[in-house]
């Protein structure tokens, strides 16, 4: 606290991310982060950025960028806004669309983000439970009088996916206002509601390079939608800082999205030991939900969830504890890691 922080700043929540330790190694299960190698020809497209080009700024508008992603997705390149990770591309979503004087809609458990953003920029979450067995159900998103709606599909922390038709009743159902799918986890398992924003023109579809395309560090995330709604969010971005994007990773993200072969395949190894880990795990006892993602949320009747990430930190095992939360105090997330790393888990967790 100090004396010159303004009301808003002492009335902020920040978000806390995930711990990210710097003390020792640990099978890290806790950030979702992807356990493989960037893409080479990405590794390659930023060491060859380490020159003195450096000197100059990067490329603004990072066409190049927009310009793979739009080929890979089959859109326009004006149908694509990139930021620096996809909690930039959030933030400035919730500044342009959603801070309108009515409530925003999201599930009352979803990524903790939004709500911070909520905070940050006034808007009143309308929160909107999950049912029973943690489903977002399409229904309850139907004459809502808010601002917007966000979806986040597949769910985190839950791992659950809705089909693209659910998406679409959304759609329809609130045609006046913008309706944010972030799709963060989406090449795990689901499918992407990219194929509908030619006919939605209230569709933005967010993405990320943090997951699928193991990119975390760079920091690249990106939003699909009516040129118009990107024109808006260009607006916001170049009134807030015109070079969010370094020339490292520019180049890094754009080679990354043109290497379609390596993020199916490290897509795939993920989905494969993911499933072999669920039935590890069920046959330990855990209730696992089916998981579209590169995590699990998973309980267990006879262990607290925190003794469980307790024992497993000081075996050395990260995995994501949410605290004494309501619904979720008992629930772990854990990240799928290498084949090794989720053995390493197994045999940690039959030693509890
Ligand atoms: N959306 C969801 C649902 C997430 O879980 C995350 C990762 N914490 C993000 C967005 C943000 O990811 P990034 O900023 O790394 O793109």
């Amino acid at each position: 606290m100090s004396r010159f922080w303004t009301d808003k700043i002492a009335s902020l929540d920040p978000y806390v991310p995930g711990e990210q330790p710097q003390d020792k190694q640990y099978i890290k299960l806790n950030t979702n982060e992807s356990p493989y190698s960037p893409s080479e020809k990405s590794l390659q497209a930023m060491m060859d950025q380490v020159s003195e080009r450096l000197r100059l700024y990067p490329d603004p508008n990072c066409q190049s960028l927009k310009n793979a992603l739009a080929t890979s997705y089959g859109l326009a390149p004006e149908q694509v806004f990139v930021g620096n990770g996809s909690d930039e591309v959030l933030a400035l979503a919730f500044m342009g669309y959603f801070a309108a004087g009515k409530p925003l809609a999201f599930a009352d458990i979803t990524y903790s983000f939004y709500k911070v953003y909520a905070g940050l920029y006034g808007i009143k979450p309308k929160l909107i439970p999950l049912t029973d067995s943690f489903d977002i159900d399409v229904a309850d998103y139907q004459d809502l009088d808010v601002s917007g709606v966000v979806i986040t599909n597949p769910n985190a922390p839950t791992g659950k996916a809705l089909p693209l038709a659910d998406i679409e009743r959304v759609l329809q159902a609130n045609p006046d206002v913008v309706v944010l799918v972030d799709e963060a986890y989406v090449d795990f398992g689901a499918q992407s509601a990219t194929q509908l924003v030619n006919q939605y023109p209230n569709l933005l579809v967010v993405q990320t390079l943090s997951k699928s395309r193991a990119l975390a560090g760079i920091r690249v995330g990106y939003a699909f939608g009516h040129k118009d709604l990107i024109e808006g969010l260009e607006r916001l971005k170049n009134s807030f800082n015109s070079y969010p994007i370094d020339r490292i990773a520019l180049a890094g993200a754009t080679a990354a999205v043109e290497d379609t072969e390596y993020l199916a395949e490290i897509c795939e190894k993920t989905i494969a030991t993911r499933e072999t880990t669920v039935t590890a795990l069920q046959s330990l006892g855990f209730e696992v939900i089916p998981s579209a993602t590169n995590f699990v949320f998973v309980s267990h009747a006879d262990k607290a969830a925190k003794d469980i990430y307790l024992a497993l930190k000081y075996q050395g095992i990260l995995v994501r504890y949410f605290g004494e939360k309501p619904r979720i105090g008992n629930h772990l997330r854990i990240t799928i890691g290498t084949d090794e790393e989720m053995s390493a888990l197994i045999a940690a967790l039959k030693t509890l």
